[in-house]
């Protein structure tokens, strides 16, 4: 008898090993500690024993069942686990996308600025960052004596050679290259010595150029007045203020009404309601006479931009250096 319970108890704990659903689990108990179960079955046949035998067998019997009963009901409670788990993968729900790099801010606003500008007609060109001290400074009307030259300002590679520090070079380059008519967008870097909350070592700027042989100050206020109105709304107003500029004459500073207060007054425009965004102005007879361009038959104006003060005001950004420090969390906004 004892043998007996002892292999009753092994073959069910092989099948419970082979169990792989609830049901399989459900059929075992049935079979094993069921009403018409095997364990069952041998406490029927108690009664055939000797007395003195019975309560021994007897206590064997209880401990198999107890013990077969506690295992299934393991083995089910995992089974019951795993297959809940299951349940909840829902595999019509749409993926985890993996993030796709974007575009810089400031090369968005750059592709922007000149995207504005190509409709008004204006070709994109480039030029050297690598520049000579002469068309950086000299063919601009700056020469050797101007404080611009000065070598706090400026990085210089040789006495010859500079790190451009303005985008107007290029203006020189084409018209050394192309004859008048010519309408030109030129953005790319440029590099002032200079590092503190509101200057980089290196920053963007875009140049812009129009030249023909009736070009006047009523041009320079109309395109500029599209490209503000285009860059930050129809209802941005805009003033032209006398400024000064070694390579224009007359020149005018562009200022917008401010797009924080909308010319309330705020800290950022320093309580006046309005901000500098841009240089301007007809270009100087002297520059045309370095190009070979006759200044009593040719006129035009030049303007320039610094991409990262567009970029700021547009996109409501306070600190230039979120610009450079190319921090994730910051660059995935846009
Ligand atoms: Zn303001």
């Amino acid at each position: 008898m004892e043998n007996k319970i002892k292999e009753v108890v092994e073959e069910a704990r092989r099948l419970l090993k082979d169990a792989r659903t609830t049901q399989q689990l459900e059929e075992l108990r049935v079979r094993f500690i069921g009403r018409k179960g095997r364990i069952t079955a041998l406490f029927k046949e108690l009664g055939k024993l000797d007395k003195e035998k019975r309560p021994v067998v007897g206590k064997l019997l209880n401990e198999a069942k107890t013990t077969l009963e506690s295992e299934l009901e393991k083995a089910l409670k995992e089974r019951k686990r795993a297959e809940s788990r299951r349940e909840k993968i829902d595999v019509t729900l749409p993926g985890r996308k993996p993030f796709v790099g974007t575009l810089h801010p400031i090369t968005k606003i750059a592709r922007e600025i000149c995207s504005i500008f190509q409709r008004l007609g204006f070709d994109i060109v480039e030029g050297p960052e690598v520049e000579l001290d002469y068309y950086n400074f000299e063919a601009l009307n700056i020469p050797r004596e101007h404080p611009a030259r000065d070598m706090q300002d400026t990085f210089y590679i040789t006495d010859n050679v500079v790190l451009r520090t303005h985008t107007s070079p290029i203006q020189v380059r084409v018209m050394e290259q192309r004859k008048p008519p010519l309408r030109i967008i030129a953005p790319g870097k440029t590099y002032r010595r200079d590092s503190d909350l509101t200057h980089t070592p290196m920053f963007h700027q875009v140049e812009g150029l129009m030249v023909g042989e009736k070009v006047s100050f009523g041009d320079l206020k109309g395109i500029l007045t599209i490209f503000v109105h285009q860059m930050f709304g129809e209802d941005v107003g805009l003033r032209f203020r006398p400024s000064f500029f070694p390579f224009t004459e007359p020149s005018a500073e562009v200022d917008i009404q401010c797009v924080i207060c909308r010319g309330e007054g705020c800290r950022v425009c320093s309580h006046t309601g309005w901000l500098e965004i841009l240089g301007s102005g007809m270009v100087d007879p002297e520059v045309f006479k370095m190009v070979g361009y006759d200044p009593d038959s040719i006129t035009g104006f030049a303007f320039g931009m610094g991409i990262e003060r567009i970029a700021m005001l547009k996109l409501g950004i306070n600190d230039l250096r979120l610009f450079f420090d190319n921090d994730l969390r910051f660059l995935r906004q846009f």
